[in-house]
């Protein structure tokens, strides 16, 4: 998995194209990621204790991972707020960083 949770991602393919996001949940066993705000669909819901009524609530379905994108956050950047393709650097400390490779600069999670 190229991405993880927590991270902004847009969305490359399939009919949400061009959404950006935070990754609210990762499903690595179908290479599947929910993203915050998309992909939204009406889940028909039984009367519960937690919802008593019932009915439709409207909640966010998982995406496939290899459509979606790190997003570049650097303002700087001539992908800013885009998707990009990231590598991996390495850093002296052994610690690796995903950075753009626009503008090198490291790919960092959503707040
Ligand atoms: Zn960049």
């Amino acid at each position: 998995m190229h991405v993880c949770k927590n991270d902004l991602v847009a969305v490359m393919a399939g009919n949400k194209s061009g959404k950006t996001g935070k990754i609210v949940k990762v499903l690595r066993d179908s290479n599947r990621v929910v993203i915050k705000g998309v992909n939204l669909v009406y889940k028909h819901t039984k009367p519960s204790q937690k919802n008593p009524q019932g009915g439709r609530i409207q909640k966010e379905a998982p995406i496939s991972a290899a459509n979606v994108m790190l997003v570049c956050q650097n303002r700087n950047c001539k992908k800013y707020d885009k998707g990009v393709r990231v590598k991996k650097k390495i850093l002296e400390n052994g610690y690796k960083q995903r950075v753009c490779v626009y503008c090198e600069v490291e790919i960092i999670s959503a707040e």
